[in-house]
C-alpha cells in the first residue's frame, strides 16, 4: 500500500523521548513510507538510541546540536552514510532557560539568556536549511514547529519572542530556498505535553484551557495530529505552499472567546 511519503528521505531532528513532538513524526514518516534519519544532541543522545528501538523501523541516529559549527559543516557526510540526499527536513528544536526567561520572569529576563533561546530556537532553521541545502533539490519541504507568536501568552515570555523570529526566519528562508524548488513552512501546534512543555513554569495551565475553547476540543497528550500535518508539507501534495504557518490546535487561533 502506497503511503505520501514513499521514497523519500526524511532527516527528524529534537527527538529525546517517546512524547517529543519529533518521535511522532518518525513514526508516522516511517508508516507513509519514509526512509528516516533522526538526530539529537549532547547527553541525551544515549536516551535517543534507546528511543529509536520504539519505532516501527530503527533509523538511524545523527549527533546534531545546531548551535556547533563543526556539527552542521559535518552533517551532509553524515546523512550520506546512510542514504544519499534529502527530501525533507523538520527542526523540532527550542530551548529556553526555565529558571530565567520562562514562567512569568519577561521584565528581569537577561539578554545572554534570551540570545540563547534566539539561536537555539529560530536562528537554528537557517543554520539547519543551509546545512541541508547540498543534500536537497527540487520537492525539498523543510518543516518547523512554533506556538502562536502573534500574541502574548501566559508563562510562554521569552520563548514567545523566540517563536516569532522563527516565524519570520521561516518567511525568508522560504524567500531564498524557493528558487531551487524548496519549501520552508511551519506547524503551530497547540500544547503538548513534553519535556520541552513541562520545563515552563505555568504552561499547564494554557493545557486545560484549551480543550474547553478548541472548536475540535485539544487533547495535549496526542502528538499524531501535528505528527500528521508535519508529514502532508514533507509530501508532495502541498507543491506552492511556502513561507506558510499552519495551525494544528483544535481551531482554538480562530475563536474570539
Ligand atoms: P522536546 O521533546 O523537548 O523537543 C525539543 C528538542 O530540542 C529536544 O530534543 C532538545 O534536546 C532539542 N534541542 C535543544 N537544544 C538543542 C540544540 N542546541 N541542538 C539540537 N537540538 C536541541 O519538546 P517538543 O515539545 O517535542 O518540542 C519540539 C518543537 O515543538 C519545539 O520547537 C517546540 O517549541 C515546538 N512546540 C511545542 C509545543 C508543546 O506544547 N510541546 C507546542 C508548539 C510547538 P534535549 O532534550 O536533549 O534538550
Amino acid at each position: 500500500m502506497g503511503g505520501i511519503l514513499d521514497g523519500k528521505r526524511i532527516l527528524v531532528t529534537g527527538v529525546t523521548m517517546d512524547s517529543s513532538i519529533g518521535f511522532s513524526v518518525a513514526r508516522v514518516a516511517q508508516e507513509q513510507g519514509a526512509t528516516v534519519l533522526i538526530s539529537n544532541f549532547g547527553r541525551a543522545l544515549g536516551i535517543t538510541r534507546r528511543i529509536a528501538k520504539r519505532l516501527p523501523t530503527e533509523p538511524p541516529v545523527l549527533e546534531l546540536d545546531v548551535t556547533d559549527e563543526a556539527h552542521l559543516d559535518g552533517l551532509a557526510d553524515a546523512v550520506r552514510e546512510h542514504v544519499d540526499g534529502l527530501d525533507g527536513v523538520v527542526h523540532s528544536i527550542a530551548y529556553g532557560n526555565p529558571e530565567t526567561i520562562l514562567g512569568g520572569k519577561f521584565l528581569d529576563g537577561p539578554w545572554d539568556d534570551v540570545a540563547r533561546a534566539v539561536e537555539v530556537s529560530a536562528y537554528s532553521l537557517k543554520a539547519l536549511a543551509m546545512a541541508c541545502r547540498p543534500l536537497m533539490g527540487p520537492g525539498g519541504s523543510i518543516v518547523g514547529l512554533t506556538f502562536d507568536a502573534t500574541i502574548a501568552w501566559p508563562a510562554y515570555d521569552w520563548m514567545g519572542v523566540a517563536k516569532a523570529a522563527l516565524e519570520s526566519t521561516s518567511r525568508y528562508v522560504a524567500r531564498d530556498l524557493g528558487p531551487q524548488g524548496i519549501r520552508c513552512n511551519l506547524v503551530s501546534a497547540g500544547p503538548i505535553k513534553s519535556l520541552a512543555a513541562k520545563a515552563i513554569p505555568g504552561f499547564e495551565d494554557l493545557e486545560s484551557m484549551w480543550n474547553d475553547r478548541s472548536p475540535l476540543g485539544w487533547d495535549e497528550k496526542d502528538q499524531e495530529p501535528t505528527a500528521k500535518a508535519i508529514c502532508a508539507l514533507l509530501s508532495d501534495f502541498f507543491p506552492a505552499t511556502t513561507g506558510e504557518i499552519v495551525h494544528v490546535d483544535g481551531g482554538y487561533h480562530a475563536m474570539g472567546a
